[in-house]
Formats: structure tokens, sequence, C-alpha cells
């Protein structure tokens, strides 16, 4: 049904194979002594910009012709997207407007003018953002490279999926960090394509679990949203989505929704056993296996999907906050 086929994810990775870092895969032994399995940490914190939204963006934006780059791109982020798509856009010699809203974390706002982007506030959600750069999109005829919902963006994202296969050939479980959906569906589709047996699992926090609440509604649904350690995972799937919802209700075994408690507890445990700065997003998978949520039957690999934390917030989950 999926109009994204194995292929796809090949081609992207080569396309961007000069543009993205191929990141470790480093093995756990505190996790792999608490799970009874090896546990190896697929460490996209490690990816230029700090989180996987980079392959995804690097795609999307090499994939664009001449005549679409001399007008640029533009597209409405939780933060790291737009970091990305800065810096993807700069690396190709093409201009980037990144339009965000009020609830998105100043250290990420500066990462993005940093990076050359021009920087548009707009609103206090996730949509609001959206709408605001569908219309610069509509009148400077700017290509609009949204976060998730893009074929040329899950496919990006789908290298992941290929890497992981390469790296740990006989894994048997995937943790996959879940907003949108974009990273699930693109590592999804290159785990399945490879081997159906190996089972997947969506990780979302429960403070406004948008793709949860939808695949229980059996369509898009709107969620409040709501402040969280793992503000990453923060907004919509969209009404209108087109890919990521299949894909994701297609491809998906199992979903976690975690407390910020636990979250916290996963940020800590990068930190003080693994010696990794993660922010809430790219921490669940760990959190989760903390909590015993996952019965592994076999080698665990857990996307550790970015690590850009506000710093003061990373010393106060470090001192034992919740949020
Ligand atoms: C965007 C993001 C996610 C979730 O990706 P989706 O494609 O929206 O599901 C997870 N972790 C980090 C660090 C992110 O930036």
């Amino acid at each position: 049904m999926s109009s994204i086929h194995f292929d796809d994810l090949l081609q992207a990775r080569q396309r961007i194979a000069g543009l993205v870092r191929q990141t470790p895969l480093e093995h756990s032994p505190s996790l792999s002594r608490l799970a009874g399995v090896p546990v190896w940490l697929k460490l996209e914190s490690q990816q230029a910009t700090g989180s996987f939204k980079l392959r995804g963006a690097s795609n999307a934006v090499a994939q664009l012709d001449a005549e679409r780059k001399r007008l640029g791109v533009v597209t409405a982020s939780t933060g790291n997207h737009g970091r990305a798509l800065a810096f993807a856009a700069s690396q190709q010699g093409v201009k980037a407007i990144v339009c965000l809203s009020e609830l998105v974390p100043q250290n990420k706002v500066r990462a993005i003018r940093e990076l050359g982007a021009e920087v548009v506030i707009s609103g206090r959600s996730q949509d609001d953002a959206q709408l605001e750069a569908l219309r610069i999109s509509r009148e400077q005829g700017a290509a609009f490279i949204p976060p998730f919902d893009h074929p040329h963006v899950i496919a990006g994202q789908g290298s992941l999926g290929l890497e992981i296969l390469e790296q740990c050939p006989d894994v048997c479980e995937v943790l996959v960090p879940l907003s949108g959906g974009g990273l699930f569906a693109g590592v999804a589709l290159a785990i399945k394509a490879s081997s159906p047996a190996i089972r997947t699992h969506g990780i979302s926090m429960q403070r406004g679990a948008a793709m949860h609440a939808s695949l229980q509604a059996g369509e898009p649904v709107e969620v409040e949203e709501l402040s969280t350690l793992a503000d990453s995972l923060g907004g919509g799937i969209g009404l209108e989505n087109r890919y990521t919802f299949a894909l994701t209700r297609e491809l998906c075994d199992q979903l976690h929704l975690l407390d910020e408690a636990s979250i916290a507890r996963g940020i800590r445990h990068a930190y003080r056993e693994e010696r990794l700065v993660v922010e809430g997003a790219a921490a669940v998978g760990i959190a989760a296996l903390l909590d015993g949520l996952i019965e592994p039957r076999g080698p665990v690999v857990v996307v550790v999907s970015g690590r850009n934390i506000d710093i003061d917030q990373h010393l106060r989950v470090l001192n034992g906050a919740d949020a």
C-alpha cells in the first residue's frame, strides 16, 4: 500500500552519503545486563546538527531541481527539523526560512539562526507555525519541506534503518521515538523489508501523543499540545496526514507511552551510565527498557535520536527534576 519503497531508501542513502554521518552503534553494558540480551544504542545524537533529522532534510533538498533550489526552502519545526533544514540548505547552497512556535526553547531558535536560516516565530502550536510556512511558500515560491509527512523526508530517515541492519544484522527489537512518524516510518520500512519478524516499537510521551490518539481513533486527530521533557515529540500529525499515519499503522508492532518521570530517568541513565547528553525525545527508548516495557526476544537496537536539550534543563534533570 505504501508509496515509499525499499529502493527509495537505498537511493536516498546514496544521495546523502556525503552530506550526513554514518553514526556509531554502541554497546550498552548496563542496559544489556538489565534486559538480559545485547542492547545497542544507535547514536543519532552524534549526527551533524545533533539529530537524525539531517538525513530527511538533506534528501529533500537534494531532490529539488535547479529552479526550485533557486527559490529556496521553508518549513515549520519544533526545532531539530528546522536546524537540520537550515544546515542541509546551506550545505547545498540554498536559502532557508524556518517558522517556529513560541513553545520552542531558546537554544533551538538561536541555533537555527546561527546556521544561516531566517527564523519566523508564529503562534503557540506546531500547527500555527505550519500555516505561516505554507503562506510563505505560496507567496514566495519557496519549497515547503515538512518535518515528517513527505516521501523524501521519510526515505532519508530510512537510511538510518539501513545502517542499523548492517551494523546489527541479528537485531530482534528496534526501539524508535515516535512523534509525527517520519523517523518511525523510514526506519520501519527498512527493517520490515529486510525481515518482518524484527519487532518495531514506537515510543511516545503520555503528554500529547498525537500519533497514539490518532491510531486509537482510526484517523488523524488533534490533541492538546502540552509541555514535556520530550519537546521534540510534541505537535500534531496533521489532519491531512498522507503518509506517516498509514505507514505507522501498518508497520508498528508495539506502541509505548511514557510519563515525565520515566523520560527524566532515561536522560539521567544516558548521562551517568553511557556518558551521553541526550534530549528527552531521544531518551524514551532507554526509558522504556528501564521501565521493563519491552520483553526482548533477542538483541535490541535503541534509536537515540538527538542531543539538543537546553543545558539548564539538562542540569535540572540530572539533579533530580522531572520537568
Ligand atoms: C523529530 C524528532 C523525533 C520524532 O521524529 P518524528 O519523525 O516526528 O516521529 C524524535 N527525536 C528527536 C530528537 C527529534 O528531533
